[in-house]
This record gives C-alpha cells, structure tokens and sequence, in this order.
C-alpha cells in the first residue's frame, strides 16, 4: 500500500492562523453572511452595468466594515489593521468580484488611511468621518499617463500662491476615479520634484478645473469605476495639504505597504473561492455525468497543485501581516507576498478555468471573471517588475 492511499478526506476546516484569533473569525463570518446575501447575487449585474450602487458604500457603512480599523470618535469601529484584513479577504472569498472589491477598498482602505495618518483634526472631520459614514466616496491619485512605476516622476504640478496651490495636470488608472467626491492627489510642489518636492493635496470634485475627462474601459474588475481625471488651474487652499509640504513621497511609501499587503490579502481570499469551487465542481461533476472527472489523478493532481499554492501564498502573506501589525520592518515580506500571490491566483484561476472546460469559459460559475479580474495583480500597486526591484535592494543587491 502507498502512503496516499492511507489518507482520508478532513473536513475542510482549517485552524485558525496567527495573527488572526477567534474574535476575527466571528467578524470572517458576519462580513461572508453579509457578502453571500447582499453582494454575492448582484455582482453579475454590475458587472455588466460596469458600476456598482454607490449605496452599497453606506449600507457596508452602516454595517461598520468601512471604518473597521479607525477610532470610534471619527465613526469607526475601533479596530485594527488586523478587522481590515478580515474584511478584505472575506469580500475577495464570499463576493468573487475584483471590482467590487477594488471600489469598496480603494475608498476605505487606500484613500481614508492617508487621511487618518498625516491629516489634522480639522482634515479629519471633512473627509474621515463622511468617508467611514459612506457619505463621501474618496480615491487616490497617484499614476499620471507620464508615470507609474516611476512614482517621482510625476508631473502634475502644484503652484504655491497666497492662499495655497495652483494645479494643473492629469491623473490616470484612479479606481473610484468617475465617482469620489474627493481625491488624495500626488503633486510636485517644486521645479525639481522627485522624492524631496512631492506633497499630497486633497482636491475635490466640485472644484472649477477640475474634470473626469474619461471612464477607462478594461479587461477585468469591470464593477468597478476607472477614471482619468485632469486639472486645468484649479485653485486649492493650504488646509487641504495633507501631512507636510514637500514630504509627500514618504506619504506615498508608506500608503503602498498596506496597499500591496491588501492585494496579497484579497488574492488569498480569491484562491480560497476558487479552490472551494474547484472541488465542489470536480465532485459534482463526476455524480452527475457518471465519470469520475473529480477522482481522476490529472484532476486531482491539478487541484492538489492550486492548494499547494494557495497554502503558501496565505502563509507568506499572514507572516508579512503579523510583521505590519506589530509595526516590525517587512517592506521585504510584504513585497514578496505581493509578488507571489497575485501571479498565484492567477494561475490558480486559469487551472480553475481548465477543470471547469467549456463551463469555465462562460459566465456560470464566475471564473471566467476571475481570471480577468486577476491579470491586474501582477500591474497595480506597484508591478511584478517593482516587487523584485525592492526585494533585491532589501537584500543589498
Ligand atoms: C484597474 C486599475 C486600477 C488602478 N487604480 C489606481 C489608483 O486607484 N490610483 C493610482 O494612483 N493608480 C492606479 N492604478 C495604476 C497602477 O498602479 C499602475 O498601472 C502601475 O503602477 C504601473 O504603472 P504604468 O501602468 O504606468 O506602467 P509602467 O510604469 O509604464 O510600466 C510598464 C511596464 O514596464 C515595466 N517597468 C517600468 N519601470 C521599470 C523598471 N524600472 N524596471 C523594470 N521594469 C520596469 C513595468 O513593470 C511594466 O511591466 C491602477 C491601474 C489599473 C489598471
């Protein structure tokens, strides 16, 4: 007898992983009721509408997930990264939708934090508390059509005047780009620019010269909006410069680690989704054609091989989580996890896609969609080519 043979089926369950808890696990459960009932059943459809309501941004504030990880006196839950990360994952398992995902989190978790972090009080009430109450939908703006990977490269330019800044130039890629009320804007604040002359300005939508010139049409995370955005001379006062002047690129480093770690997060959930439907469709299959398709060893073989991965990529990115959480250096882990998940769930949606066949091309079973929604891992927030750019520099190459 082979040692393979000797194994039986557990049940699925799998123990609680450092640095999540069982009080994390009860949030896990509340946020998948809420995505299975409320997000789950929709998702086709906006998909196809290409936006989702922009009352499901009050409605998941109402619940209190938009404002898990910040104080109760600006609405929040109180929580921490750790109630974000939950949330995260569980929206990417129980929803299957990268767009929906994208456009709750780029709020939330992308816009809100530089707010919270580097805003005054004053700041805070503007933006932070409408923000968590869903009330105003926020965006980052960093990439311009002249730069992306090249963050000190941009170009739009923020002219000080009496009262603050003259910008003019142009923003590109902006998830929540065609809806947010106000943008977390990188601009150069000197002739020079680069690392030491970039500041972050809070612009807002009803501000003259300032306009959503397109909504981008793309390859995946469809429900989501993407905007470009361009500013012609729009006057902006100083109590919207975030954090202080010309200190901006340490701003936009430190947003993008809890960036990167939140699309390792999210990718974890994802593959989880599309192993659970892998099996269940394999099994499923093999009763009702009468082939034993979910026993046959290539099947099993190749589903063995996406939990494998799967496995890795939650273990790498849980330790690159319990490094942020406990404030630990891991610009490294955290780079590494970024770089390893989003090709996994990549992968793994295109072995998902091949066990289902032709089901796998359509619509039914939301892999199709997955695969679209995963090809933007490895390009934002800082692409595959960046991720080994830091890694090597970490290891002093
Ligand atoms: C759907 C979507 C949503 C997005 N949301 C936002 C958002 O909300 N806010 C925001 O600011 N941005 C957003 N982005 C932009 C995203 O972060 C950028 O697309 C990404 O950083 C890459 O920049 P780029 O597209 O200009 O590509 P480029 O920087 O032009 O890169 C093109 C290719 O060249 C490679 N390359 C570039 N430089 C180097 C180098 N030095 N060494 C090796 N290879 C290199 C890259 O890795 C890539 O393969 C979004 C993008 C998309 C597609």
């Amino acid at each position: 007898m082979n040692g393979a043979t000797q194994v039986v089926k557990d049940d699925g369950a799998r123990a609680i992983l450092p640095p999540f808890g069982t009080e994390h696990e009860e949030l896990r459960q509340t946020v998948a009721r809420f995505v299975a009932a409320e997000i789950a059943p929709q998702v086709d459809e906006w998909e196809r509408a290409e936006e989702f309501p922009r009352d499901l941004y009050r409605r998941c504030a109402e619940l209190g997930f938009l404002g898990l990880k910040f104080p109760e006196a600006y609405g929040g839950q109180g929580g921490d990264h750790l109630h974000d990360a939950v949330w995260v994952e569980e929206l990417a398992r129980s929803g299957g939708s990268g767009g929906v995902a994208a456009g709750l989190n780029a709020h939330a978790s992308i816009a809100l934090p530089p707010i919270f972090n580097f805003g005054d009080e004053e700041q805070r009430q503007r933006w932070l508390v409408p923000g968590i109450a869903g009330e105003k939908i926020g965006a980052l703006g960093i990439t311009e059509p002249g730069a992306g990977s090249d963050v000190a490269g941009i170009t739009t330019k923020a002219r000080k005047t009496s009262g603050g800044y003259v910008v003019n130039g142009a923003k590109t890629f902006i998830t929540n780009g065609v809806r947010a009320d106000f943008l977390v804007c990188a601009c150069k604040t000197t002739e020079a620019g680069g690392h030491g002359g970039i500041s972050f300005l809070v612009l807002e939508r009803e501000m003259p010269g300032y306009e959503v010139s397109r909504k981008l049409e793309k390859l995946g995370w469809r429900s989501s909006d993407t905007g470009e955005i361009s500013f012609t001379d729009v006057e902006v006062p100083a109590a919207n410069l975030l954090g202080e002047e010309n200190g901006g690129f340490k701003l936009i480093m430190a947003n993008f680690a809890w960036e990167r770690l939140l699309m390792a997060i999210g990718a974890v959930g994802a593959m989880g989704r599309l192993l659970d439907t892998a099996v269940a469709y394999a099994l499923d299959r093999a009763q009702r054609v009468g082939r034993p398709i979910g026993l046959c060893q290539a099947i099993r073989h190749q589903i063995a091989e996406m939990a494998t991965k799967a496995e890795v990529s939650r273990a790498l990115t849980y330790d690159a989580l319990r490094l942020f959480h406990r404030g630990q250096p891991c610009i490294r882990e955290v780079s590494m996890a970024k770089l390893l998940t989003q090709r996994a769930v990549l992968e793994i949606a295109d072995q998902a896609l091949q066990i289902h066949g032709g089901y796998g091309y359509t619509r039914e079973y939301g892999i199709e969609r997955a695969v679209r929604d995963a090809r933007l891992g490895p390009i934002g927030g800082g692409t595959d080519e960046v991720m080994k750019e830091i890694i090597g520099k970490t290891l002093g190459l």
